[in-house]
């Protein structure tokens, strides 16, 4: 099947490494901020926060961890670091603090600055922790929002309103530099937070860009966010999901879902009149952060719409990137063809892309009782190997007899659009309005 085939083991597991970024590594050990600036802002002042020169190759200015995803090359220099990316999933990450939060609150009015060479070519994060400030706890990064690097770069300045950056900034972590969409290098020389722009500097209007999610956040709910699969493997998933009782989200390839051979569209047609919820999945499974032009960018959106309208009749506010690969320009464009996105990725992985066709499929089940037990509660997972089918009715059991309610995404993110939550389960489909 097409789709199938578009899902490279390979790639998945550079993203899934990535998703959250890489953990501080063990043998680092962190420095005590003594940063002036730092006191300084205790003292009531605001001053700038030099976060990081890269004068050494294992920390940053604030003496916390710095360095690329394993799979980016950088060198390392006195006073620089130059990035060679190839894929939108790597990333060079610079902590704000050692492990737990860092409150950003007072730096709210400032900006970033970046002193830069080369590519503008990439996004900008600003990462924010989960409710408990643990790194040991799932998702060790809850959420983070994104602005084009190129919208706010002027010669060798990029300047940034950190009230761009919407998330809580109570629980900031790091600032990452991601997305690439192209290979050519990038040199950071600097990065920090000042309370002004020079006079002659445009700082552009924020980008509404939707809200990226790993977490449900009604208290008690768990969701199985299901992916592509296999169309001999459909009538497996349909019994379970109708024998348990419970509601699920699907997120649907456009290309799939045209895919005359597969059935795909009458498939979904059938768990939409059950009450499941289908949700966007982009068109032809790319990374659609790395897509070179926003026309393509737009494709893989303004299609996976069009197909879901043609064949099942219905649109969604829901999307979860292929490869859970997301960056600023993915966001701004979901955002620009759908008001107020909900960009869905996960904090509980299956790893059946990983695990499905090993000698060792039970690693299906360690992945996901091991990210459960850190907290998380939002699955993506697929239907592409018996195995994987097999132990999805295990999976709905064991959380059922922790007695956590399982429903679809839109009720666990306490969407007020989508259907209320009914504990008894198959009667809600009755009055479901898609
Ligand atoms: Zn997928």
């Amino acid at each position: 099947m097409s789709v199938a085939a578009t899902l490279s083991p390979l790639a998945f597991a550079v993203t899934v490494h990535l998703l959250p970024p890489p953990p501080i590594p063990s043998n680092f050990t962190a420095t005590l901020i003594d940063n002036q600036t730092v006191l300084l802002q205790h003292a009531g002042k605001i001053n700038p926060l030099v976060i990081d020169t890269f004068t050494e190759s294992d920390h940053n200015d604030l003496g916390f961890w710095h360095g690329p995803s394993s799979s980016l090359p950088a060198e390392n220099g006195h006073g620089y670091v130059r990035l060679f990316p190839s894929d939108a999933d790597q990333a060079y990450h610079t902590q704000l603090g050692p492990t737990s939060c860092f409150d950003m609150r007072s730096y709210g009015q400032m900006f970033l600055h970046l002193v830069f060479s080369g590519s503008t070519k990439f996004s900008i994060s600003l990462n924010q922790h989960n409710k408990e400030c643990d790194t040991g706890r799932g998702p060790f990064l809850e959420t983070w929002d994104s602005v084009e690097a190129e919208r706010y770069a002027r010669g060798n300045d990029i300047y940034v309103p950190l009230n761009h950056f919407v998330i809580d900034h109570s629980r900031a972590v790091s600032f990452s530099f991601h997305g690439f969409f192209s290979r050519d290098s990038l040199t950071l020389y600097k990065v920090e937070i000042v309370p002004d722009v020079p006079s002659d500097f445009y700082v552009p209007p924020k980008l509404e860009n939707g809200k990226l999610f790993l977490h449900c956040t009604r208290p008690n709910s768990f969701a199985f966010g299901i992916d592509d699969g296999l169309p001999h493997l459909v009538p497996d998933v349909m019994n379970i999901l109708e024998e348990e009782k419970i509601l699920v989200t699907f997120f649907v390839v456009g290309a799939g879902l045209r895919d005359k051979e597969s059935n795909f569209s009458h498939v979904y047609k059938e768990m939409l009149e059950k009450g499941h919820q289908i949700a966007f999945h982009s068109d032809t499974h790319q990374k659609i952060e790395g897509l070179e032009t926003i026309k393509a960018v737009d494709e893989e959106i303004v299609h996976n719409m069009e197909t879901f309208q043609r064949l099942l009749g219905i649109q969604s506010r829901y999307f979860r990137p292929p490869y859970g690969t997301v960056g600023a320009r993915t966001r701004q464009r979901l955002a620009a063809y759908i008001k107020e996105p909900y960009i869905i990725n996960w904090s509980v992985d299956v790893e059946d892309w990983l695990w499905k066709d090993s000698n060792t499929p039970e690693r299906q089940r360690d992945a996901f009782f091991r990210d459960v037990g850190r907290g998380g509660n939002l699955v993506v997972m697929h239907y592409l190997s018996p195995s994987t089918v097999q132990y999805f009715r295990e999976f709905i059991r064991f959380v059922k007899s922790i007695n956590v309610d399982i429903m679809r995404v839109d009720q666990c993110l306490e969407d007020p659009n989508g259907p209320p939550f009914d504990p008894r389960g198959s009667e809600v489909k009755e009055r479901i309005a898609i």
